[in-house]
């Protein structure tokens, strides 16, 4: 399976330490969550939420540009 980034589209291949990241609304209250600053995990990057980020830098972006200041990163 291929991954790219989330925020700038670039194919991960065998670079490593990209960053993944599960998107949800698990929190009882009416707020976006996300969990952040997963270390790499093939298995789990396949799962139906996960977003994948080639560096923290992009991930930022991506957080920032989705989630504002709502955001309740855990
Ligand atoms: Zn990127």
């Amino acid at each position: 399976m291929e991954f790219f980034c989330k925020t700038c589209g670039k194919p991960k291949g065998d670079a490593e330490g990209w960053l993944l990241g599960f998107e949800g609304s698990a929190k009882p209250v009416m707020k976006y969550t996300i969990n952040l600053r997963v270390k790499w995990d093939e298995q789990r990057a396949c799962e139906s939420n996960a977003v994948h980020f080639c560096s923290a830098e992009c991930q930022d972006k991506y957080v920032a540009a989705s989630y504002g200041d709502d955001t309740w990163a855990v």
